[in-house]
């Protein structure tokens, strides 16, 4: 009996001692675990506090924030209604910040960058980032953080900035290089042809003589062709050259363009006029446009040595503007080729008379008067280049 209740005692004090060092355990277990997020709650918020971000939480209709953003405004206190953080928000990013932070914006994640002026000194960068979810109890939960991003956002822009000098800088460089690669061309075929002419040692015969004449003609005019090229190119991109526009009907001028070139077009093609119903008007620099006809016809002729070269327009009721078009059934054009046939110095043949910059001078005036360029082409069958500006049609 007295040896059973000793043995009673002893396991009562053994369990009582376990029991003691369970709870002695769990006791540190948490301690340190507090610790711990204390310890993770301090780093956030040293994080938070130096990156200029405020965690905030939608309540109603009141945002609510985790620190004072009152230090970056007047405001007294921790939250404020959206309408009133919406005041801070410059005018044009408004109907992007309501809708993140509508009432029944669905779940998900959205973040919008904005300009806020806080403080009165001026609209600085800020990133509203917002997260929404429903909570067990099907309300709607959200939630998000508001980071001033104004040093990332300047970093953005210079190296914006810095990328559109290094881009000019390269395309002022393959211009260049580009140029004197035209220009050294024709100059080293005069030169060349023109000292042998000169040579006192040299015989040549009369044939052969006219032949370097003929040479040393061609690059002459190949020459201030470029000149006049670049120089018009340059003119028109620094905005010196002025742009004449005025009201016309579009027929009369095309009639007087085909009956120029009929007397200039090779016997061997067929040469016609196709031309649109009723009275287009215009509002165009007229000469501007006989230059890119011009250049569309003589290209037309250049590369197209039997079937047809037709001149046409017709009008596009829907969209209220007119097409003019040359259509060849020349040599056509790759589709590759397409993609870069309106670039300065292009050219399929390095043998074909030409700079290069015609079709890069169309584009460019095109764009100034306010319309666009087209091609459709295949190879082997012909092209079509057009171009489309806004008219209208009158009855007189
Ligand atoms: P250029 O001023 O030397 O005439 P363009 O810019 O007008 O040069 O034309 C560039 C190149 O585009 C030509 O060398 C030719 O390869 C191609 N091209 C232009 N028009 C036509 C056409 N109608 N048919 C086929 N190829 C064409």
């Amino acid at each position: 009996m007295v040896v059973s209740l000793g043995r009673r005692s002893l396991f009562v004090s053994c369990l009582l001692a376990f029991v003691t060092y369970l709870y002695w355990r769990e006791t540190q277990r948490k301690r340190n675990v507090l610790y711990a997020l204390e310890d993770e709650k301090e780093s956030l918020a040293l994080a938070v506090a130096g990156s200029d971000s405020y965690a905030w939480r939608l309540k109603k209709d009141k945002m609510i924030f985790d620190s004072f953003l009152g230090k970056k405004s007047d405001l007294e206190s921790y939250s404020l209604d959206v309408s009133v953080f919406c005041s801070f928000i410059h005018p044009s990013f408004l109907p992007q910040v309501e809708s993140i932070l509508h009432r029944d914006m669905i779940d998900g994640k959205r973040f919008v960058e904005l300009q806020c002026d806080f403080d009165g000194k001026g609209y600085q960068w800020w990133e509203l980032r917002c997260s929404t979810m429903k909570s067990i109890f099907g309300e709607q939960k959200t939630t998000g953080l508001l980071l001033n991003i104004e040093e990332y956002k300047k970093r953005e822009q210079e190296l914006i900035e810095a990328r559109e000098v290094a881009e000019k800088a390269e395309l002022k460089e393959s211009f260049l290089a580009n140029m004197s690669h035209e220009i050294r061309t024709p100059l080293n075929a005069i030169v060349g042809f023109s000292n042998l002419l000169a040579s006192p040692d040299m015989e040549f015969s009369d044939e052969e003589k006219k032949q370097f004449i003929d040479t040393i003609t061609r690059n002459n005019e190949l020459l201030l062709k470029l000149i006049n090229d670049i120089l018009e190119i340059s003119r028109i991109e620094s905005g010196y050259f002025s742009f004449n526009n005025e009201d016309w009907s579009l027929a009369a001028v095309v009639d007087e363009i085909y009956q120029t070139h009929s007397l200039l077009m090779p016997r061997t093609l067929e040469f016609s006029l196709e031309k649109g119903d009723g009275t287009v008007w215009v509002h165009l620099d007229r000469d501007r446009l006989v230059q890119v006809i011009t250049n569309f016809l003589n290209n037309a002729a250049k590369f197209t040595t039997k079937g047809y070269i037709k001149l046409g327009w017709n009008y596009v009721e829907e969209r209220h503007e007119v097409e003019l078009y040359v259509e060849d059934t020349g040599i056509g054009i790759s589709k590759s080729e397409q993609k870069v046939i309106f670039s300065r110095f292009y050219k399929k043949d390095e043998f074909v008379q030409g700079t290069g910059l015609g079709l890069f001078i169309c584009k460019v005036i095109v764009e100034k008067l306010g319309g666009r360029i087209a091609l459709s082409s295949e190879v082997g069958v012909g092209s079509r280049f057009s171009v489309f500006f806004s008219a209208e049609k009158r009855d007189f």
